[in-house]
C-alpha cells in the first residue's frame, strides 16, 4: 500500500477569459480573488435592488465564470436566490420561460445573442422583460434593443477581470473604487488596475473599451467612480 501525500489545496480557483485589447486571454484567479469579488458585489446586489427572499436570473456563459460566480455568491450573501440561463441564442427561450416561472426582481446579462434568440422565436422583448424590475444588458447591442422596446436597461460592463453595474440613475457603470482604478488613454481607451492583491496582477490593462471616467458622486449617493461608454474613435 502506498502512502498518500496530501498536497495543499491549489490556490487557483479557475481560469477566466478576459478581454485584453482586442483579444481574449486566459486569466487565472484564486479562491481569495473570488471571495473578494463576492464581497464587492454585495453592493451590486443592493444597487440592483436584490435582497432577502428575492430571485435573480443570471444569464451568462461558462467562460464568464470569474465574473459570474461572485455575483451568484453575492446573491446568496444578501439572502436572495439565483437561477442560471445560458447567454446564447439557443437558450434564449429558456431565459423567457425562467422570467415567467420564477418572477425575478432582476435579470442580469441579457446580451445580443439572447436578443437575437428571442426575436427568432417571435418573442417581444417588452413582453418578456416588462414584468422584471431591473434588466441588465451585457453589451451595447442588447442595451439598444431593450431601450428600443421601451425598457430601461442598465449596463453590466466587464473591465478586465472585474466588472461594474449601473444604478437606477443609469448614468454610468459604477466600479468599486476601493478595489479598482480606471484611467483613460488620450483617445479614451479604458485602462483598468486592481488595487487589491490578486493572483494575476492587473496594472493598466487595456480593456479595448472606450469611455470616460466620472469621479463626481452619483445622484444615487455612491462616491464610486462611474464609466460612461463611448464608441471607439475612428
Ligand atoms: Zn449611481
Amino acid at each position: 500500500m502506498s502512502s498518500t501525500v496530501r498536497m495543499p489545496p491549489p490556490d487557483v480557483w479557475g481560469v477566466g477569459r478576459v478581454a485584453v485589447g482586442g483579444e481574449m486571454i486566459p486569466w487565472p484567479v484564486s479562491h481569495a480573488d473570488v471571495d473578494d469579488e463576492t464581497d464587492s458585489h454585495v453592493a451590486t446586489m443592493r444597487r440592483l435592488g436584490v435582497g432577502e427572499g428575492d430571485v435573480v436570473v443570471i444569464c451568462s456563459l461558462l467562460s464568464e465564470a470569474i465574473h459570474v460566480f461572485p455575483l451568484e455568491q453575492a446573491a446568496n450573501a444578501v439572502g436572495a436566490r439565483y437561477s442560471s440561463t445560458d447567454a446564447t441564442e439557443f437558450d434564449a427561450f429558456r431565459t423567457a420561460a425562467m422570467v415567467s416561472q420564477v418572477s425575478p426582481v432582476a435579470v442580469i446579462g441579457v446580451n445580443r445573442d439572447v436578443v437575437t434568440g428571442l426575436r427568432g422565436a417571435g418573442r417581444d422583448l417588452r413582453e418578456v422583460f416588462g414584468p422584471v424590475k431591473v434588466v441588465v444588458a451585457a453589451d451595447e447591442d442588447a442595451r439598444e434593443a431593450l431601450e428600443g422596446a421601451g425598457l430601461a436597461p442598465r449596463r453590466w460592463l466587464k473591465l478586465g477581470p472585474v466588472s461594474g453595474f449601473e444604478c437606477a440613475e443609469r448614468d454610468g457603470v459604477h466600479v468599486d473604487g476601493s478595489r479598482v482604478r480606471v484611467m483613460t488613454t488620450e483617445d479614451g481607451g479604458l485602462l483598468v488596475t486592481t488595487t487589491v492583491p490578486r493572483l494575476t496582477p492587473c496594472v493598466d490593462l487595456a480593456t479595448g473599451l472606450h469611455g470616460e471616467v466620472i469621479e463626481r458622486p452619483c445622484a444615487c449617493g455612491s462616491t464610486d467612480p462611474r464609466i460612461r461608454m463611448v464608441p471607439a474613435p475612428g
